[in-house]
């Protein structure tokens, strides 16, 4: 297996052994304490395993033997660990319940098939015990995508993907890959590497989810404005259905119908189980060149959004951050240190020529041969400078692309210490971005302020727009706040449903690239309209009519 969970956190984010950096830093919490008009931060430290009794297995003794029997002892788990493990995702709200030893949730076995043969024969068995079975590829769902629900089921098991993870095909001459869906991303990159190519997909969580999570969810990595999303590289997919194997895709085009690789993507384990699927490659990057700019708003940084995304610049990625998240993240990294004369000369600097408390940090990348990856820098330099940016170098985007990985790191400490962090995504056409943007970021203000353990306590909202096409962008907006202890999941759903209910009625789509899970059907049949409900029932009934398939997930009863 490419992962081993015994090393990653149950009820948190990352490898257990990673070392905590904030961890006795008092001036960092002190300083994050009176951004939250907090007076001080309270010690909340989460419940360990030990200490949780977990409800015992419901798997019945016939159903354990028939799944031990397709998969073999050592791939059917019930031990406390695999359970607890599988119980949620990782969003803020299933860290909330894990973290108070709520594991309601946790599936009854955890199965770990090693085939497509594995896949179709342990459904088979689900059906006959009447068993819900929740697809699981790296858990890393911020959606409640992965939430062990046994739905109208007596038993529910979580049927982790991560023993499939082996590169089955490498078609150097058409650029593709077939792969097992359980490969986590450093595995499937390290793999294509060796052959001088890369799937160029890097979400945040790469380095613990999957290609079957992320075609699922229909995913975008950062550098989608290259390598593109899900959507783009997925040339076809294997589906193991209650129903049998389902094949999709699998040319270059084809003007056969409809495309039933729209089946697969974003179909969130409820059609099926992604077993292999085969994806466009590209050549691994010559040259790789990321450096940041200053904008002095957040318009004027859209606005060269806006216009590389209608020319023919070719950029890997632009991340254009809010002032607030600026800001935040600028007096985040000083914290500690020495404010010496060169850095009071270069704000002065700054300040003078109106780069001041609303001016826009922006990162762009870009990758590909040499003389590409030079030219496209030197087009976007001057797009940029049209729009009175202040180039900053490469020492912003090597410093950006080094810590690529590690912004989710930071979640526990703060959790730690009565700090909420949630994170939510939407996108809207180039029109509307703005309105969508102040809407979102007022309504969350707004409704953490609300719903604030004490007056004049506040939140920290940030923003940045970080996939870009010809029609329009994403917003990616992150909130801290200081937590409700003694109603903190109610909190959550109260803040969450205001912003929602505001990107809806904005004209934002309800998830970018998140998607649906449980958190967000409330606002599925809005987006869809009763009838596209209908078609995915439609089809649900088709490949799963026992409905044993992720219960609670993707289409609203
Ligand atoms: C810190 C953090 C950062 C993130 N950053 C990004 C980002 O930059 N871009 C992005 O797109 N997402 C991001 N996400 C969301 C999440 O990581 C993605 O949704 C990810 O692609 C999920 O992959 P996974 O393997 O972990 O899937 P899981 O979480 O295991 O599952 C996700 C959904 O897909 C289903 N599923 C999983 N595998 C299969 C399969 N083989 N067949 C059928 N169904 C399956 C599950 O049942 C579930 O409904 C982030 C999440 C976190 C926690």
């Amino acid at each position: 297996m490419s992962i081993d969970r015994s090393k990653i956190r149950w009820n948190g984010w990352g490898w257990s052994a990673h070392e905590d950096r904030l961890a006795g830093q008092e001036e960092v919490w002190s300083w994050l304490a009176s951004e939250l008009g907090m007076p001080a931060l309270l010690a909340t430290p989460a419940r360990p395993l030990e200490s949780i009794v977990l409800a015992p297995s419901r798997l019945t003794v016939e159903d354990r033997a028939r799944f031990v029997q397709i998969l073999g002892a050592e791939r059917v788990r019930d031990d406390q660990y695999e359970r607890a493990f599988h119980a949620r995702g990782r969003s803020y709200h299933d860290l909330l319940h894990l973290r108070a030893g709520d594991l309601s949730t946790a599936p009854d076995a955890v199965l770990f098939p090693r085939s497509t043969d594995d896949v179709v024969a342990t459904l088979a068995a689900a059906i006959e015990g009447r068993i819900a079975v929740v697809p699981y590829g790296g858990g890393t769902s911020v959606v409640g995508g992965v939430t062990g629900h046994r739905g109208t089921f007596k038993t529910v098991v979580s049927m982790d993907l991560s023993g499939m993870d082996r590169v089955i095909e490498l078609d150097a001459q058409s650029m593709t890959a077939t792969v097992e869906a359980g490969i986590t991303g450093p595995g499937l990159e390290k793999a294509l590497a060796a052959n001088g190519f890369t799937l160029g997909h890097h979400p945040q969580s790469f380095e613990f989810s999957t290609l079957g999570g992320w075609i699922a969810h229909r995913g975008a990595g950062q550098g989608s404005n290259r390598y593109g999303r899900a959507d783009d590289w997925l040339v076809g997919a294997k589906l193991a259905t209650p129903r049998g194997v389902l094949r999709t895709g699998g040319f270059p085009a084809s003007s056969s119908g409809p495309r039933l690789n729209d089946l697969v993507l974003g179909s969130e384990g409820i059609f099926g189980i992604i077993t292999e699927a085969t994806v466009r490659l590209h050549p691994l990057p010559a040259a790789s060149d990321y450096r940041g700019y200053l904008f002095r708003d957040f318009a004027d940084g859209i606005a060269t959004l806006h216009d590389a995304a209608h020319s023919e610049i070719a950029v890997t990625m632009l991340r254009l951050s809010d002032p607030v998240e600026t800001k935040f993240y600028r007096a985040f990294g000083a914290l500690g240190k020495k404010r010496g004369v060169a850095d009071r000369v270069a704000q002065f600097y700054l300040d003078t020529r109106g780069y001041d408390d609303k001016a826009c940090a922006l990162i762009a990348g870009f990758e590909g041969d040499s003389a590409a990856v030079a030219a496209a820098r030197v087009q976007f330099d001057a797009l940029a400078k049209k729009h009175g940016a202040l180039a900053l170098g490469e020492g912003q985007g090597r410093r950006w692309k080094e810590g690529r990985f590690h912004g989710p790191y930071l979640r526990d400490p703060m959790l730690d210490r009565g700090v909420g962090v949630d994170t939510l995504e939407t996108a809207t056409s180039w029109s509307r971005l703005e309105t969508l943007y102040v809407a979102v970021r007022e309504t969350l203000e707004g409704a953490i302020r609300e719903n604030a353990p004490r007056a004049g306590a506040r939140g920290v909202v940030t923003c940045h727009v970080s996939h870009s096409y010809r029609d329009g962008a994403s917003l990616y907006f992150t909130y801290i706040f200081p937590r409700a202890l003694d109603g903190e999941i109610e909190q959550w759903r109260t803040i969450k449903k205001a912003a929602s209910d505001a990107i809806v009625a904005n004209g934002g789509t309800i998830s970018h690239h998140h998607g649906i899970g449980e958190d967000h059907l409330p606002w599925m049949a809005a987006e869809k309209g009763s009838l596209g409900i209908d078609v995915l029932r439609a089809v649900k009934m088709a490949l799963d009519p026992n409905g044993i398939l992720n219960p609670g997930k993707l289409i609203p009863d």
